[in-house]
């Protein structure tokens, strides 16, 4: 059985605190020693201010640090981000301010050690610091995920994969979903968290997880030593069949879900009309038809051209290299496009989102393929 903390609450430091101390206390307070070395692993996709519910708010880190050092050990805040430097996002996420006079390090995962994962991906590259922790505390954000559905707290330790590999595994997984989510359940295996707690006090409905995405308050912060049990809550409060995401269901196939949660903290509570994006199956039927189907059948990336600032992130980022810049304009190689949405996550102007093709809306609707 896996114990799960629920707690209502909202950012007021003094509300907080007791309440993210009482969940490392339960989970992880043995196991911090004096100099530990804890690694605090927040989720630091790109440059955003909290108010847009895209990081880890600066109050839980904040708090989650004070833990640690209040228990004599060595706090480090690392995360490998997707887009923007280390420094801007620990800036404009409020981070550096909340942590002004704290004694703590800022460390962004930089080298890696390989892991054999096992089959079918063999070994990864995965970030040292995360895995020569003595505690890991992970600390993700709830947020829609326009090509996993949801981003939890299994899906938060993909940022223990440094810089441009991340890219790069998205393109070895292809436009495989359950492939992909087998990788993240893996990874998670191998960084195995000592604990997570999920910041659900200003989550993220729509198209997330960046900017396409909208804040949502649910005064919810959601701790536990499983991080699968973690996203089985959110699911459920939010009204889906956990298999649904497909982590969860993976996680279960694999063996690594336990019989039962126990639910501690505050009462479990419903959340109405969580809205979440539009995933459909990207591809069906036999292997040769895929690439056709990719092209003509799956929501693509769109740019709004008044939105982008040409910074070209996204062009470095893409896995597939299939964005180019011409004329002032973004321009996307269908063909070679896997339809993996890294560049919706990772534009710092929100000017990305996903258009469904006319034929791929009748197919579906013929095949009555939507969820
Ligand atoms: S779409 Fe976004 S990431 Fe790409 S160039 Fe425009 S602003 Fe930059
Ligand atoms: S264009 Fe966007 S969705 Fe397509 S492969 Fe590149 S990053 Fe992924």
């Amino acid at each position: 059985m896996s114990i799960v903390i629920l707690r209502k609450t909202k950012y007021d430091y003094n509300k907080l605190k007791p309440q993210i101390f009482e969940i490392l206390d339960f989970f992880c307070g043995d196991l911090i020693k004096k100099n530990s070395r804890v690694v605090i692993k927040p989720n630091l996709l790109t440059p955003a201010s909290p108010d847009r519910a895209i990081l880890t708010h600066p109050l839980v880190v904040k708090a989650s640090v004070e833990y640690v050092l209040q228990k004599g050990a060595r706090p480090q805040i690392s995360d490998s981000p997707g887009t923007g430097s280390f420094e801007k996002i620990l800036k404009e996420s409020s981070i550096r301010d909340a942590l002004t006079g704290v004694y703590v390090d800022f460390k962004e995962f930089k080298t890696s050690l390989l892991v054999d994962i096992g089959e079918p991906f063999k070994q990864i590259e995965i970030g040292e610091d995360a895995l020569k922790a003595d505690v890991l505390i992970n600390l993700p954000k709830l947020k829609t995920h326009t090509q996993m559905l949801l981003t939890l707290g299994v899906k938060n330790l993909f940022g223990c994969i440094v810089g441009l590999k991340k890219p790069e595994w998205h393109f070895r997984t292809g436009v495989d979903r359950e492939m992909f989510a087998k990788l993240l359940v893996k990874i998670y295996k191998a960084v195995n968290p000592t604990v997570t707690i999920l910041d659900g006090i200003l989550a993220m409905e729509g198209q997330g997880p960046g900017r396409g995405g909208i804040p949502r308050e649910l005064g919810v912060l959601i701790g536990s030593n499983d991080t699968v049990a973690i996203d089985f809550v959110v699911c459920k409060m939010i009204g889906i069949d956990p298999d649904r995401l497909l982590t969860n269901k993976v996680a279960k196939e694999m063996g690594f879900v336990h019989e039962g949660i126990d639910l501690k903290g505050d009462q479990m509570f419903g959340i109405e009309d969580f809205k979440l994006p539009q995933i459909t199956p990207l591809v069906f039927g036999p292997k040769r038809l895929h690439r056709v189907m990719r092209k003509h059948l799956v929501q693509r990336p769109v740019c709004d051209d008044t939105l982008c600032e040409l910074c070209e992130e996204c062009l470095q980022y893409c896995p597939a290299n299939a964005i180019s810049q011409s004329r002032k304009k973004i321009h996307f190689d269908y063909d070679s496009c896997i339809r993996c949405y890294c560049c919706i996550e990772v534009c710092p102007h929100g000017a990305f989102c996903t258009e469904e093709t006319l034929l791929g809306k009748i197919v579906r609707k013929v095949l009555k393929l939507n969820k």
